[in-house]
């Protein structure tokens, strides 16, 4: 099937509340261009220099996702663009992503990364680490970030029992951190489900789900 076909399968699944993220990654150009004509506008991708040559090639109405593990020193290669960053597992690189965004003069979007998998190569924080950094006086001085969310993966088994365990976690850290009620951050995205998992995601309450094989195809890399 194309990848015009693809998509239309998937978004014809979705409830309205839910947005899709086009997954991207190591996909050349011309597979990103069949998707926007199809209508696709939010892409994610896991590397930020191949993030950064694709927003130079394509339409400036794309939003474009930063889905992987974020270095510190090469946020400010997409700080200018990028619209939601959805590893942020730590307060030094949310400093960071806040003085890059500050040079821009813009607010940048950000999830909370949390560990909600038993795999130990998962990045994330505890809900511990992410409520103590909202709740502190350090985060209220950040201007120029704005926490919108979190985001998870589970592990990669295929036990459906074992990976909704999984994103109820999320769900359930997404609420308790949303009752902190702290006046800096107004949380609404839960970004959790991919190809394999995102119906068992949008049935445990997730509002975003980051699909790639999907849509344009398996990948030519091993992970
Ligand atoms: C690659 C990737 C995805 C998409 O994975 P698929 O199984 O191809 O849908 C989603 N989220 C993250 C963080 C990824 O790195």
């Amino acid at each position: 099937m194309s990848i015009k076909e693809n998509l239309n399968n998937i978004k014809a699944k979705l409830p309205e509340h839910v947005t899709l993220v086009a997954v991207s990654k190591t996909k050349p150009v011309s597979d990103l261009m069949e998707a926007y004509e199809a209508g696709q506008r939010i892409f994610g991708e896991n590397k930020i220099q191949e993030m950064v040559e694709k927003y130079q090639d394509m339409p400036k109405d794309i939003e474009w996702h930063m889905i992987g593990h974020v270095q510190r020193n090469k946020v400010k290669y997409m700080a200018e663009f990028v619209s939601l960053i959805h590893g942020v597992d730590n307060y030094k690189l949310l400093k960071e992503i806040n003085k890059q965004a500050k040079k821009h003069n813009r607010v940048i979007d950000c999830l909370f990364q949390l560990k909600i998998a038993s795999e130990d190569s998962k990045f994330g924080m505890s809900f511990e680490e992410a409520s103590e950094i909202i709740q502190s006086e350090k985060f209220s001085e950040l201007k120029n970030i704005n926490v919108v969310g979190v985001m998870g993966m589970a592990t990669f088994t295929t036990d459906e029992n074992q990976i909704t365990k999984e994103f109820n976690r999320l769900k359930f850290a997404f609420e308790a951190l949303k009752a902190l009620q702290t006046q800096y951050c107004s949380l609404k995205t839960i970004s959790m489900g991919m190809s394999g998992d995102f119906p068992l995601a949008i049935a445990a309450g997730s509002t975003m789900i980051r699909v790639g094989s999907s849509i344009f195809g398996s990948r030519n890399y091993t992970n």
